[in-house]
């Protein structure tokens, strides 16, 4: 992973018989767009298509919302059964269960116990006593895998499960991975507040903004990025405003109210999945837990604006300035 924090101007004369493509599309309950240079129309229309049939495969896979959804099934039925699961949502429940581990129970997908009783849309929240009640099914050791059969068992009958925090990261990845094996070196794959990067953009790095998170319109940062994977996690993403408070989306373990020591966090690794991860955890620890973490990793960045729109970065960045 390279990070130029500084303006690099580059001096080529761009040269090529490929052209690029673009293609934006709603999916996850947000907007998702894929960007590549490829020498073949006819092999950039197929490989359009499989991202954007890629995105929705995952979404029907993974979607809360949806009930034939295998998330679902999950959320119905794992209390009284262990539930038999894809691979690919074993291996999720497991890193998210590993993040658990990592970020002391910040990141923990059980959250939706209570954060299913939000609706940012409508304006609601739990009741004062079904969050209390609630609260206590938030524990992400409630959820038994089974690798050998692979199996999913909750142990409490309030746990909920919600991939929100980490689906978009593995559809990110999943997409860069399908570009990749059709030999595109050079590509951008977006969901929502998840990116990442493979090769240049004509000869340049690539640029991401990272959004003022009061006003949309503004960027506090435009990075210069080459292979890395970008993630920002917002309390301007899903919110309303409440006698002066803000309900948002990412939601305190410990309280099972939304988190609010940070506007917003932006974590750059190496892949999606772990990138998204990050900023969901890091928004919900704080400036100072979350740099803590942040910088005994390496290879990962951080770039927090904290609740009064401080920008505070993490060591290897203020190093590469
Ligand atoms: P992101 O925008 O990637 O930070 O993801 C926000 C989403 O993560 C929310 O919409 C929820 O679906 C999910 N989420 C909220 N709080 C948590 C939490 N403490 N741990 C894991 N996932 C969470
Ligand atoms: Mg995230």
């Amino acid at each position: 992973m390279k990070l130029f924090v500084c303006i690099t101007v580059l001096f080529f004369t761009y040269s090529s018989d490929a052209d690029w493509y673009e293609h934006s599309f709603d999916v996850m309950g947000t907007r998702a767009k894929v960007e590549f240079e490829s020498d073949s129309k006819k092999l950039a229309a197929m490989l359009v298509k499989r991202v954007e049939d890629e995105m929705n495969r995952i979404d029907q896979l993974m979607s809360p919302f949806k009930e034939t959804s295998e998330l679902s099934k999950i959320n119905t039925m794992a209390f009284s059964q262990p539930v038999e699961i894809s691979r690919e949502m074993f291996s999720l429940l497991e890193k998210s269960l590993e993040y658990s581990r990592f970020t002391s129970g910040a990141f923990d997908i059980t959250f939706s116990s209570v954060g299913y009783l939000y609706d940012y849309r409508q304006h609601r929240m739990p009741s004062n006593s079904d969050k209390t009640r609630l609260k206590e099914s938030i524990n992400y050791r409630s959820i038994s895998l089974n690798a050998n059969q692979s199996s999913v068992r909750f142990l409490d009958k309030n746990t909920r499960i919600d991939l929100g925090g980490i689906a978009k990261g593995h559809a990110v990845d999943q997409c860069i991975g399908i570009l990749l094996n059709h030999g595109i070196k050079n590509a951008f794959v977006n969901a929502g507040g998840d990116s990442r990067v493979i090769g240049k953009k004509q000869d340049r790095l690539w640029y991401i903004g990272i959004r003022h998170p009061r006003d949309e319109d503004k960027l506090i940062v435009n990075l210069p990025l080459e292979e890395v994977s970008i993630s920002t996690s917002g309390d301007y993403e899903r919110f309303f405003i409440k006698d002066n408070v803000r309900y948002h989306h990412i939601i305190d373990p410990k309280t099972g109210d939304s988190a609010r020591h940070t506007q917003s966090v932006t974590i750059l690794a190496s892949n999606s999945v772990d990138a998204d991860a990050l900023s969901t955890s890091i928004f919900v620890m704080g400036v100072e837990d979350g740099m803590k973490l942040v910088n005994q990793m390496t290879s990962v960045s951080a770039i927090i604006i904290d609740q009064q729109g401080k920008m505070i970065i993490s060591n290897d960045l203020t190093n590469a300035k």
